[in-house]
């Protein structure tokens, strides 16, 4: 295991920052005091700094050489709208926000790799430094960069971002190739009868009843019209209708979640969907409607880019701290949007089992991301720093 000693040294100083981060938790695009921090340090390093990407992301720009080649590595800056239940030291300074998710730590981390290849600028080419707002909650920070021209204005061959993952031991690297996060989508149905008195049926269409057929039909898109070896979800969340005890309402509504490996799975499961939700009602008199919104995409980690980023970290690691393939996660991450249009490679990083909170926390809860007990564990910020610059390095060598 090799971190690189000038990042060693720093591990104090980006201890410090990634817990001031943290004690100052901020949601999706409204990330200001965070991405101020982060622009001035960027200058100050005397990288060229471009804010307000997607309202309130960062790039820094560094070059080195004549090389044409550029790479883009992405942290995310958000917190969560959930109260944090740990008592150390930099906890939430802010009630009901908290970094749950240890994004205060991938910024540090990005942040350290930009300080050492600042002072050390041994590439040929170009690396972009992508700070991204509002990666929770299915508000797609990344693709509001995109739509704000990232890649047209700063232009990646490839692109990496990493995820710290609990129960992984501490230094330990995954990969995955291929589908390697679910795809999020929220959809509602809304079922309309005819409303009537409870002790006269005959004279209404009751949505309830077509509402407890409806979710017994859903049933049938995942376990008899999905490819079984196309792995999918399908939950329903919400039922809600009526409010009195003699009157059958007119209207009953079922939302719920999908969350699919691939495009044609989800495709396949929308129509299905739209099918049962507009026909089964007119079966008994009523009618129905599906409302489905695709939030992020499948994240599809690409074969090439996966190979180099094992290999980049084997070479610095050692292959014992490589899982090139974790299973696959039912979580979405809104890198998948960056990956649609450049090839590129999401990996994790072991965050250990909750130990390191044990010196100043009193009482342990779970270690888990989104957990009000968890916590980035800041062991990881030498480790994935000094992976960042190898992974230049190796990205853009030096003739
Ligand atoms: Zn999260
Ligand atoms: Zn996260």
């Amino acid at each position: 295991m090799k971190t690189l000693d000038e990042i060693q040294r720093a591990h104090g100083e980006l201890t410090a920052l990634r817990r001031d981060i943290h004690a100052h938790p901020e949601l999706a695009f409204q990330e200001t005091r965070t991405a101020n921090l982060v622009a001035e340090r960027l200058r100050a390093l005397g990288l060229e700094v471009h804010t307000g990407l997607g309202k309130t992301g960062v790039v820094g720009v560094l070059r080195a050489g004549s090389g044409k080649k550029s790479v883009g590595l992405r942290a995310d800056m958000d917190a969560l709208p959930m109260p944090e239940h740990n008592r150390f030291e930099h906890k939430s300074t802010i009630p009901g926000r908290m970094h749950g998710c240890g994004h205060d730590g991938h910024t540090a981390i990005l942040l350290g790799a930009a300080q050492y290849l600042a002072a050390h600028p041994d590439f040929d080419g170009t690396v972009n430094f992508i700070f991204q707002p509002a990666e929770e909650g299915g508000n797609a920070g990344a693709r509001a960069m995109m739509e704000d021209g990232l890649f047209e204005r700063f232009p990646c061959d490839a692109i990496f971002g990493l995820h710290n993952m609990p129960g992984m031991p501490v230094n330990q690297f995954g990969f995955r190739a291929g589908p390697t996060m679910a795809s999020s989508n929220r959809w509602d149905i809304v079922i309309k009868g005819l409303g009537g008195h409870a002790a006269q049926p005959h004279a209404a269409v009751d949505p309830i009843v077509i509402a407890a057929e409806m979710v017994q039909a859903l049933q049938t898109v995942v376990s008899r019209s999905r490819n079984p070896l196309d792995p999918a979800v399908l939950s329903i969340t919400q039922i809600h209708a009526g409010d009195a005890y003699n009157v059958i309402p007119g209207e009953a509504v079922l939302r719920g979640t999908v969350r699919t490996y691939t495009v044609e799975a989800l495709d396949k499961i929308e129509a299905d969907m739209r099918r049962i939700a507009t026909t089964l009602p007119q079966v008994y008199g009523g009618s129905g409607e599906l409302d489905f919104v695709r939030a992020y995409p499948p994240l599809v980690n690409w074969e090439k880019e996966t190979a180099f980023a094992i290999q980049v970290a084997e070479e610095a690691f050692g292959r014992e701290n490589i899982n090139p393939q974790v299973p696959q996660f039912m979580g979405a991450e809104d890198f998948s949007f960056f990956l649609e249009k450049v090839p590129g490679c999401y990996l994790f990083l072991g965050n250990g089992d909750g130990d390191h909170r044990l010196q100043s926390y009193h009482g342990m809860g779970p270690c888990q991301l989104h957990n009000p007990n968890y916590d980035f564990n800041d062991a990881l910020l030498p480790v994935g720093a000094s992976y960042w610059v190898k992974l230049v390095q190796a990205f853009l060598p030096k003739a």
